[in-house]
């Protein structure tokens, strides 16, 4: 960290304090060459992330609107909202450590339906059909074969997607 006064990018710390509630450190530093004292934070970087919709519209991502969109498509099933918690968590942290700046909702929704599909089978269907992460009926089948494949037993669905039982 170069100092303020001499612009010598050596300095020793002499005392580290949390600070923000625990979200950033705060330090005291002496330059090595001018004896200047000095203050820095460090903070975890929270980078933006835009999300890129089917028609080209640009939001920035929002936990709490994945979140809700998750619980929707388990409710009445076995998957918890700990559980939801977790896979939005889960989600955010990789996209956070693989620094990207932005995603698009299909990406995103995959994402989510990998860590769902470990979950529970409907919960998958509803989040995927709600998402329109299916491009044609095609790819609807495909999944649901190999769902059935998985589970090893025929799911129950209604031809109409929109209002799925589980
Ligand atoms: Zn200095």
């Amino acid at each position: 960290m170069q100092c303020p006064a001499c612009r010598h990018p050596e300095s020793h710390v002499l005392e580290s304090r949390s600070a923000d509630l625990g979200r950033s450190v705060r330090r005291r530093r002496v330059c090595l060459r001018c004896h200047e004292r000095f203050t820095t934070y460090e903070r975890v970087e929270v980078i933006p992330l835009t999300v890129v919709k089917r028609d080209g519209r640009r939001e920035s991502f929002s936990r709490s609107k994945v979140f809700h969109g998750l619980s929707q498509a388990c409710e009445k099933t076995t998957v918890t909202p700990e559980q939801v918690n977790l896979i939005v968590e889960d989600v955010e942290n990789l996209l956070q450590q693989r620094n990207y700046r932005e995603i698009t909702s299909k990406d995103l929704g995959e994402l989510v339906l990998d860590r769902l599909g470990q979950l529970s089978d409907v919960a998958y269907i509803r989040f995927a059909s709600v998402y329109g992460q299916f491009a044609s009926v095609e790819d609807f089948s495909a999944i649901l074969q190999l769902l059935k494949k998985r589970s090893g037993e025929a799911l129950r669905l209604r031809p109409n997607l929109s209002t799925p039982e589980p």
